[in-house]
């Protein structure tokens, strides 16, 4: 089956929201190993709208229209759709009750265009809302299937997980499952290690393997087909293995993760505590941290120690060493550390001082930067960074940085 999503809206087009929606979708029909060829948004306009339902029905089986199931004169989603197919919108009464039910479960008063979400394409097959009143539906013609979905993400991701997947699951009969998995790395560029798996990437096709760079990090999508969910995880984990004998050391983890989930995730397994001490990157290491739900209890604290007078005031760091090596120095970064930790009775304590720009700082250029890394009992550690980007990316790469080391 090959599908075709639809997003309807001019705030699209117009740049004010993301088409997330179609990114949803897709994941989705991924899963069930339906191809998504194309994703088309188009603004509230009945003529562009039929034209995009035209082109669409010349290449898809399946067209997901999301957006314009509202009440208002610009929702006209299944207005277009059934005059198109030459069908007729018919009040549904259950879709009707449930509309009524959500107005008197809310207190607020119900408006006459309100009924007009309850007119469903004749014939077609309800998807319930359980979280907002239009419903959505499923219609067939011509061996073409039309499923109509509300735009709010919050009203549309419930009903396609509860009721439009298993239908469409039901018509699919059996399917080939697509499975993918991305392999994160942090410490190779993407160009090299696209030269390091070169001869993976072209020669095969099934998994097949793709780069993907951003923010100082790379990652690979492994994408496997395959009509047993579990031989095409086997797939996946053959080429994952030819990949980590090449470069495994850079890999620190797979789809949604982070480097300072990562981090969380080995402190907890370690029963370690953090501190940190924080010059460059203003507090932004312990903001990521706890943003991190469960994050808390590992974290004793932090210094931002913006000014000399807190280095040396509050973080005890030696005035002889802000003298003589000055603050952008492996000195200060290591003093930082080993004193965050031990002021905040933590087992590791990690420090940032570097220069983050646009203007250098006691002679160093701009992305010099100096992480610290203190754990008890053992020596500690200085990384020293040549990062030379904006201060926005320094920043937030040396945060990356610091968690890498932390795990390396
Ligand atoms: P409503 O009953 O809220 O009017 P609707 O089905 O008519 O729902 P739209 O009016 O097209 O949907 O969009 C309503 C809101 O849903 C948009 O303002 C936007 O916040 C969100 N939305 C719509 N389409 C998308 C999309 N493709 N991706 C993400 N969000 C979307
Ligand atoms: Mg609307």
């Amino acid at each position: 089956m090959n599908a075709e999503i639809i997003a309807v809206g001019s705030e699209l087009l117009l740049g004010q929201i993301v088409n997330t929606n179609a990114r949803f979708i897709s994941r989705q029909l991924a899963d069930i190993g339906v191809n998504v060829y194309f994703h088309t948004a188009v603004g509230d306009n009945p003529d562009r709208l039929k034209s995009a339902i035209e082109i669409a029905e010349n290449r898809a089986d399946l067209i997901i229209f999301t957006g314009g199931l509202g009440p208002t004169k610009d929702d006209l989603t299944k207005e277009t759709i059934a005059r198109h197919l030459n069908t007729v919108l018919q009040m549904d009464d259950d879709a009707l009750t449930s509309i009524e039910q959500y107005f008197n479960r809310t207190g607020r008063p119900m408006t006459e265009n309100n009924k007009k979400q309850a007119l469903i394409l004749k014939g077609s097959e309800v998807l319930p809302n359980e979280h907002g009143m239009a419903p959505g539906m499923i219609y067939k013609k011509d061996e073409c299937f039309y499923m109509l979905l509300p735009g709010p993400p919050k009203e549309m991701e419930p009903m396609f997980l509860k009721f439009a997947y298993p239908s469409l699951r039901s018509k699919l009969g059996s399917y080939e499952v697509i499975a993918s998995r991305v392999l994160r790395f942090f410490g190779i560029g993407e160009a090299m290690l696209e030269t390091e798996i070169e001869d993976l990437i072209d020669g095969q096709s099934n998994p097949t393997i793709a780069p993907l760079a951003g923010d100082g990090e790379v990652t690979l999508r492994i994408t496997a087909k395959h009509a047993d969910l579990q031989v095409a995880h086997q797939l996946i984990d053959e080429t994952e293995e030819k990949i980590r004998k090449r470069v495994g050391e850079f890999i620190y983890g797979y789809d949604d993760s982070s480097l300072m989930e990562e981090l969380i995730k080995l402190l907890k397994e370690k029963e370690l505590t953090i501190a940190a001490a924080e010059s460059l990157t203003g507090g932004m290491f312990q903001q990521e941290f706890t943003s991190i739900p469960g994050a808390g209890s590992l974290l004793k604290g932090g210094i931002v120690c913006y000014t000399n007078e807190v280095k040396a005031n509050i973080l005890q760091v030696k005035e002889e060493t802000i003298q003589t090596c000055g603050v952008v120095s492996s000195e200060c970064a290591l003093e930082m550390a080993e004193n965050a930790a031990k002021l905040m009775n933590a087992d590791v304590g990690i420090s940032f001082t570097g220069v983050a720009g646009p203007d250098e700082l006691e002679g160093h250029p701009v992305g010099t930067v100096y992480i610290g890394l203190y754990q008890k009992g053992k020596k500690t550690r200085v990384e020293k960074l040549n990062l030379g980007g904006s201060r926005a990316a320094n920043r937030i790469r040396s945060i990356k940085y610091g968690c890498h080391f932390l795990l390396s």
